[in-house]
């Protein structure tokens, strides 16, 4: 049993904020800290009576003295990042100084570029194990199951594995022209930002959205899908030995398109300060207030989400091809924790990592990515806490 800090009290929080509750044998006491601290009030509220005692309290998660100060004060066992991606390295200073254990869900991003890269984290390494305490990144859904359904191939399927597709489906419809089902801010940083994908040891770069292909998806069916660049195939790219290529692509509606380029033309998608009315604001923060509140979403997002990958590799001598995926509903979801899918299937992973480092099956002294561990206690969890997982021997292959 133990104390975990929540930073952070968004759309993701507020899934793993509900799943720990539900996880009464494994965390008995829980503090939610963030910025708008009547958010984090609301949920308790919500959320008290059961066998997890909360706690809230406001921080700046941009000052390390305040997390410092608040981890000294509440002493977690662990503290569970779900602010946003500019807040990592702070988290993680005011971590280490205090010696404490830490999980995150998205790889650091200076707010002045829009990109991430896993480096800046990984710098850590030395100091973390030094320490004598783990933090382990990414473990959202992707990056996060992808990077353990990659571990569980390597380990129970494939001898080698040469190329990784991973494919992310939302076939969500929440009735708006437009809207982002996460951080509005980071969504479209990523959907904007140049595509990349690895094969034979190098980054190959596209342009944005260049790539098309359509998948008959599982439970789905077909829908177009575009080539991204997306966190976890850096560290796949480092972890997986033999391996030749990997890809990433998200399905995109028409619509959605037609908003984004839209928006980009217009120059709404910038992160260049502009002079407005005498100060400067960030078009993107700007378009970010406009947009309808992800968390807004639950209530009217119908459909589900299939997000899986697609190993190619080789076993016993031969080729093997097999694809592990997860499909969530979206009103299910909504059902039982007030969420749509993509903040539920982010959430329970970020609950589940923060489980097995507080139960010491996932602590290791240093810096590490998910497929890094044993997979086998996660996946285990994914089909306990909500999120089962489905496999094929014969998928349809991405071109
Ligand atoms: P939200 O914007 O809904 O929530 C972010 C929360 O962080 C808000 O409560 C916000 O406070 C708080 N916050 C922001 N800045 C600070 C700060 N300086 N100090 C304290 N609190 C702060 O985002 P999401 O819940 O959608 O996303 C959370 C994280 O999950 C992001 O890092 C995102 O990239 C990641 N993610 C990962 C995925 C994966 O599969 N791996 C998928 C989707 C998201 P306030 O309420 O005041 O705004």
């Amino acid at each position: 049993m133990g104390k975990i800090l929540v930073i952070g009290c968004g759309g993701v929080a507020s899934v793993a904020i509900h799943k720990i509750c539900q996880n009464d044998s494994v965390f008995d006491e829980m503090m939610i800290a963030s910025r708008t601290v009547s958010k984090c009030d609301a949920l308790k509220t919500k959320l008290d009576g059961g066998k997890v005692k909360i706690q809230t309290a406001q921080v700046d998660a941009d000052d390390t003295a305040a997390l410092v100060e608040l981890i000294r004060s509440y002493h977690p066992d662990v503290v569970l990042n779900l602010a946003l991606p500019y807040q990592d390295l702070t988290i993680m200073d005011a971590c280490l100084e205090t010696g404490t254990h830490y999980i995150d869900t998205a790889n650091y991003e200076p707010k002045d570029t829009a990109k991430f890269e896993y480096k800046w984290q990984w710098a850590y390494h030395d100091r973390f194990r030094e320490k004598g305490i783990t933090a382990l990144l990414g473990s959202g859904f992707d990056p996060g199951v992808t990077g353990v359904f990659t571990a569980y191939a390597l380990k129970h399927h494939f001898d080698e594995i040469h190329e990784i597709d991973i494919l992310d489906a939302n076939a969500g419809d929440h009735g708006y022209p437009f809207a982002t089902n996460f951080n509005p801010e980071i969504n479209i940083r990523e959907v904007t930002a140049n595509g990349s994908y690895w094969q034979d040891g190098r980054w190959v770069e596209t342009e944005p959205m260049e790539i098309k292909r359509v998948y008959d998806f599982p439970e789905i069916g077909p829908k177009d899908m575009y080539l991204l660049h997306h966190e976890e195939i850096e560290s796949l790219a480092k972890n997986v030995p033999g391996i030749k290529r990997i890809r990433f692509f998200m399905t995109f509606g028409q619509s959605y398109l037609t908003h984004l380029k839209c928006l980009e033309n217009v120059g709404m998608t910038s992160i260049e300060p502009i002079m407005y009315e005498g100060r400067p604001i960030i078009p993107l923060q700007f378009l970010k207030a406009v947009l309808p509140d992800p968390a807004s979403l639950g209530p009217r997002t119908v459909g589900k989400t299939n997000i899986g990958c697609i190993f190619k590799g080789i076993k016993d001598g031969k080729e093997k091809t097999y694809y592990i995926y997860n499909v969530c509903d979206h009103q299910e979801c909504y059902r039982e924790v007030g969420s749509q899918a993509i903040s539920y299937t982010t959430g329970v992973p970020a609950m589940i990592g923060a489980m097995l480092v507080m139960n010491g099956k996932w602590r290791k002294p240093g810096v590490f990515n998910v497929e890094e561990f044993d997979p086998d206690p996660f996946m285990d969890a994914l089909n306990i806490w909500g999120l089962p997982w489905q496999e094929s021997f014969s998928p349809e292959i991405v071109d």
